[in-house]
């Protein structure tokens, strides 16, 4: 492919790049470096910090581990004690992810050790990890940020930080902990920053934690798309009402294929979940930010090791998560501005020459989200909507004959208009336009619930409004922290 040969191959790097570790590259089937690879990792090895900012999808994770291992290879030559090097992620999946990419890479390594350090799991067998003084740390900041805490973690000798995800880092709400890991580390560290969409937090977090001759990175720049070519994007204008007849219709038509369904709610994600798994009786899974962590990674890894069936989610699933072979991205909730669409549509067409397809449902009010997708340079086809639904009536009556599905169909119900107060495109995502009674009948609801969900309407609603509106924009802690 032109492609591939237009970038160079890693043995190319073989003066910077350990044996074992160019081995390992080839037994994970990997010759030739991606775009970003190639770009990042002379600097990298050569001990600089780095900024790169790349879409999803395009091989991020390789080009900071590799340096990693090699930062890693040279404390081992002078047997310094204690952790050196820490790799943050927003996620607990993507900590778990990038451990288990780091572990394939490291196999050859027999010397170099590390840990995955995460909330959820058994935090005293971390600390006996930590202890040991692991080589390198795969961790979540709050949890990371714990340890530093405790005596048993000897961190005094880090010589490099990888923050990835970088602004979604911050939009979860990990600010403070970051801010107080960076400034626990030794200055002599080298730092590298690692991201899908640059943003002003990030930009603050490269002033605060990077040296002044920082070497950017931007692979978005002279590229006249932000998603990769092998994706084939459209929309669906649906009314309101018909929502869950559409989704039905879609888990059919792509009941042979790898599919990943986006909510803006876990309560909507638990509703439709139940609906079509125990109603529909659809081979579908869920994972959401208020299931346990022993159910999250079992969730994904049934989803990672099966080829057909559907994966329920928030936008917790859509940060950096490599599951292979996803074949359809469905927006069935609209995400809240091009960014977080960019980064859902990345959990398919990954790796070099890969295709995908993906669908984003929107409400004819909702239409001109599609403009702003065209200014942030995502093209997306118009796609038309199907006109033959099946009847759904009986399995909805069967379902609603017991009153926890109504209970779940109305916390559901009240889920997808609070996300709404989070959006951060107003006009486009408009609350006030909204027709109460068609979205209750989306959620199989004969009449509309009696929740006062209105916001901005009387005056006791009005600091809420407010709040949502702050909110909005400064990007939410504590709301993208529940997803
Ligand atoms: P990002 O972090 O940029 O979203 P990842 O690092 O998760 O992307 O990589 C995306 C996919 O590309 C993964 O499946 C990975 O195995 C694959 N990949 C990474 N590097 C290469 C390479 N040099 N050649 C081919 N595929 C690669
Ligand atoms: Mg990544």
């Amino acid at each position: 492919m032109e492609e591939e040969s237009r970038n160079p191959k890693f043995k190319r790097f073989k003066d910077q790049i350990s044996k074992p570790t160019l081995k390992a590259i080839r037994d994970m089937g990997f010759t030739h470096t991606t775009d970003i690879q190639a770009e990042v990792l002379p600097k990298a090895l050569d001990g600089m910090d780095v900024v790169a900012t790349a879409k999803t999808g395009s091989g991020k994770t390789l080009a900071f581990l590799i340096p990693v291992i090699e930062v890693v290879l040279k404390t081992l030559e002078s047997s310094v004690q204690g952790t050196s090097s820490i790799i943050i992620s927003p996620t607990r999946e993507l900590a778990m992810q990038t451990y288990s990419v780091l572990q394939d890479l490291i196999v050859h390594h027999e010397s170099i050790t590390s840990a995955l350090v995460i909330g959820g799991e058994n935090r005293k067998a971390q600390s006996s990890e930590l202890a040991k003084g692991v080589h390198i740390v795969v961790a979540t900041p709050g949890r990371l940020f714990d340890h530093m805490r405790s005596k048993e973690f000897d961190y005094r000798n880090v010589k490099c930080l990888v923050l990835d995800e970088a602004d979604k880092i911050f939009q979860y709400g990990f600010e403070e902990d970051v801010k107080q890991i960076i400034g626990r580390l030794s200055k002599n560290r080298q730092t590298m920053l690692f991201s899908a969409t640059q943003s002003e937090t990030t930009d603050a977090l490269i002033k605060s934690a990077m040296k002044e001759n920082v070497t950017s990175i931007n692979m978005n720049e002279d590229n006249d798309r932000a998603t990769v070519e092998g994706l084939k994007q459209g929309y669906v204008i649906c009314e309101t009402e018909y929502r869950l007849f559409w989704l039905h219709k879609l888990l059919k038509k792509t009941q042979n294929s790898k599919v990943m369904i986006f909510f803006s709610s876990c309560k909507s994600v638990v509703f439709h979940h139940e609906f079509f798994s125990k109603y529909c009786r659809m081979p579908v899974l869920c994972i959401h930010g208020k299931m346990s962590q022993a159910d999250r990674t079992e969730t994904i890894s049934n989803f990672y090791n099966t080829d057909k069936i559907a994966l329920f989610c928030t936008d917790l699933a859509a940060r950096g998560l490599d599951i292979p072979a996803v074949d359809w991205i469905v927006q069935f909730d609209p995400p809240s501005d091009p960014n977080e669409y960019i980064h859902r549509v990345g959990r398919t067409a990954r790796g070099l020459g890969a295709t995908g397809q993906a669908v984003i449902l929107l409400r004819p009010e909702e239409k001109d989200f599609v403009n702003y997708l065209k200014e942030a340079k995502i093209y997306i086809d118009k796609y038309e909507m199907w006109d033959k639904f099946s009847n759904l009536q009986p399995k909805l009556d069967e379902a609603f004959l017991n009153p926890s599905f109504e209970a779940l169909a109305v916390d559901a119900y009240e889920g997808y208009i609070r996300a709404f107060e989070v959006k951060k495109l107003k006009h486009v995502f408009n609350l006030l336009d909204i027709n109460l009674e068609a979205v209750a009948k989306s959620f199989g609801l004969k009449k509309k619930p009696e929740i006062d969900v209105r916001i901005g309407f009387s005056k006791k609603h009005r600091p809420r409004k407010r709040m949502a509106a702050t909110l909005a924009t400064t990007g939410s802690a504590k709301q993208m922290k529940s997803q």
